[in-house]
């Protein structure tokens, strides 16, 4: 397993807003996390990134516990987040914006790898020295994603990669994961998107009110009428 997470809690002050949620990622795997609005999708993601501290329960990455040490640390190991909203550095250039991305790292390839992101978006090539500002909703969701590459992430989580972003755009964002997904990376994705979430995922779990009320494979996920209607919208 290359992500396992027992019994993951989360607490802001008295708000319980993850309760003893456990589930893993195979290594090459792409696990959905589904629900509603509060369900505790981004706090779990943000917990495992060690953004926001873990109240209780283990989580291991690659082999390795990894509970208790930093974000930067973890980012270091190959787990990267893509956050809701995006957050890339709307004042930097998109040049500045992918370096950040490789901040965490010592080798000598950076400029390697943002050259091959050029050339697989050569939208952000040719805009490389403009402040990401100008950049369309799509163009800044592919500038995040590419920042998250920079990582060399063995496991990237992705926050709700496809709000506010246009049905073509949409579609694009998902033909882009199902590559990365085919060379090799592997994926935990938090959507609202459901059909298109358990489409590229091969296992999801449903979470309401910070618990674990469902998991299974995709298919299982999607012919769950019950589901559907309580708690994956009607997409
Ligand atoms: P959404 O789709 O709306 O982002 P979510 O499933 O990602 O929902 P979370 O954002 O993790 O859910 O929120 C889970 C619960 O924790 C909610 O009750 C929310 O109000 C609460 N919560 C989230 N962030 C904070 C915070 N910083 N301080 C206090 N409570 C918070």
């Amino acid at each position: 397993m290359l992500l396992e997470v027992q019994g993951l809690q989360v607490r802001y002050g008295r708000t319980h807003a993850v309760r003893n949620v456990s589930f893993g990622v195979q290594q090459g795997e792409v696990v959905t996390i589904l629900g509603s609005n509060g369900a505790g999708k981004t706090s779990s993601l943000r917990c495992l990134q060690g953004l926001i501290p873990c109240a209780g329960g283990n989580v291991y990455f690659d082999g390795n516990e990894i509970t208790s040490i930093s974000a930067a640390q973890r980012l270091r190991r190959g787990l990267v987040l893509v956050p809701e909203g995006r957050l890339i550095a709307i004042s930097l250039t998109v040049h500045e914006n992918l370096q950040m991305g490789a901040f965490c790292r010592d080798d000598r390839d950076v400029a390697g790898d943002i050259k091959a992101i050029y050339e697989r978006f050569p939208n952000l090539g040719a805009r490389r020295d403009m402040v990401a500002s100008v950049l369309s909703g799509g163009e800044q969701q592919m500038l995040a994603i590419s920042r998250a590459l920079l990582a060399r992430p063995k496991l990237m989580m992705l926050d709700e990669p496809s709000l506010g972003l246009s049905p073509l755009m949409v579609e694009r964002l998902f033909d882009l994961l199902a590559a990365l997904h085919q060379e090799g990376l592997s994926i935990l994705i938090v959507e609202q998107n459901t059909s298109m979430a358990l489409e590229l995922a091969s296992r999801g779990l449903v979470l309401e009110l910070g618990q674990l009320v469902a998991a299974g494979t995709a298919q299982e996920l999607a012919s769950d009428d019950r589901l559907a209607s309580a708690y994956l919208g009607s997409q």
